[in-house]
């Protein structure tokens, strides 16, 4: 009798504790309250602008690789997990991931993802000028003038402090810090460029990604291509450069890290005029190379195009 009363409350014991077990399990959340936010973005650019505001209080991935093309990208498995797994994704908008192929809106998708609930475009509220070649269509490379990066921080800003309220007072004080740097070398690049004559102030590149960077520090873009989704390099468009070119004064050509130098290189050898440097669009670098933070990205820039275009034959 003995042995069977203790058999009976061994079992009731167990019984009990698969139960607690269960119970628990069942109660409590799948995501512990001490969890940081986790933050997707579509490029390294976008990555770097929320990591000054995020800093360590975030979980932060970007999609397109550094060096790479963010016009036009096949989203990888673990982007798609990333993707899924998200609280906010940030894109830039204004035709860059969701022109061309597209990609984006089909992530969005795929991910279950919805705009302006969880997925927002960092270019909100920037004045936004559109291609020449096909006027509807916008032109995405707004970061290149530092006055919408500037945007682009206080719209990240919002969405972190929104979504994230505990680290609000956190991520408000580095935007402002942040935002003061930018600001400094937006104000001092203004004034550069004008000390060099007009005529020489023409700024040659593969892509026509400074259209934004054209108008707030008073050089001219010329490009082989307008935008990288359309065929590059083509013989109207090499044409239509070396004209450019030689009706103007310059001494020096320029081609981006995210795209082939091949086009540029033939340009050179036709004008006699040499590249002169690498410059960032659509990338940061490499972690741990020059330019691999917006600010040491805009910094170079304006820094190579001025001592590109000051040069004297
Ligand atoms: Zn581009």
């Amino acid at each position: 009798m003995k042995r069977i009363l203790i058999t009976f409350v061994g079992v009731i014991a167990m019984v009990s504790g698969v139960y607690c077990w269960l119970n628990q399990r069942n109660t409590v959340p799948s995501a512990p309250t001490t969890q940081k936010l986790q933050v997707v973005t579509t490029n390294s650019i976008l990555e770097d602008l929320v990591h000054q505001v995020g800093q360590d209080r975030i979980e932060l991935y970007s999609i397109v690789k550094r060096g790479t093309d963010p016009h036009e990208y096949e989203p990888q498995p673990s982007d798609i997990t990333q993707a899924t797994d998200a609280d906010v994704i940030f894109h830039n908008g204004l035709n860059l991931e969701t022109g061309g192929n597209g990609w984006f809106k089909k992530l969005v998708e795929t991910s279950h993802k919805k705009f302006d609930e969880d997925v927002f475009a960092a270019s909100d509220g920037i004045k936004v000028q559109h291609l020449t070649t096909n006027v509807k269509e916008q032109d995405p490379h707004a970061w290149l003038d530092l006055a919408n990066g500037i945007i682009y921080v206080q719209n990240i800003t919002k969405v972190l402090k929104d979504k994230d309220p505990k680290n609000a007072a956190f991520y408000q004080q580095n935007a402002d810090r942040y935002i003061a740097k930018l600001q400094k070398l937006h104000t001092t690049a203004q004034s550069k460029f004008l000390a060099i004559p007009e005529q020489q102030r023409l700024l040659v590149t593969s892509e026509g990604a400074f259209k934004y960077f054209g108008q707030a520090y008073h050089v001219q873009p010329a490009y082989i291509w307008e935008i990288n989704t359309e065929s590059q390099g083509t013989p109207e468009q090499m044409k239509a450069v070396l004209a450019k070119i030689r009706a103007a004064k310059v001494h020096s050509l320029f081609v981006e890290t995210s795209v082939s130098p091949k086009s540029m290189d033939k340009v050179a050898k036709e004008t006699g005029i040499p590249v002169f440097a690498k410059l960032f669009t659509d990338s940061l670098a490499k972690k741990g190379t020059t330019g691999d933070t917006y600010y040491t990205m805009m910094k170079w820039n304006i820094d190579q195009i001025y001592a590109g275009l000051v040069t004297q034959k």
